[in-house]
């Protein structure tokens, strides 16, 4: 069921690490890279921090979280 509370919660949270952002912090990633075909839709873009933006780069979401053990689980609990 479509939350949304917690989807306007979540956009002030970074989606990979978890840290509370102020407005000016936010940054857009894609989680299937543009190169890789992705779009600017809102269910492929998710608001995260400028670090984790930096990390993930042009790594698609499943390489980003293997390669990134700990936040494979923080993610898991953060979404679903
Ligand atoms: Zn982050």
């Amino acid at each position: 069921m479509f939350d949304r509370a917690k989807l306007k919660r979540l956009s002030h949270i970074c989606a990979y690490c978890g840290k509370a952002l102020r407005e000016e912090e936010k940054t857009y990633d894609h989680i299937l890279p543009v190169y890789a075909n992705g779009n600017n839709a809102t269910y492929n873009t998710v608001v995260c921090c400028p670090e984790c933006n930096t990390r993930k780069a042009h790594l698609d979401i499943s390489t980003y979280l293997a390669l990134n053990y700990f936040y494979f689980f923080y993610f898991l609990s953060m979404h679903f």
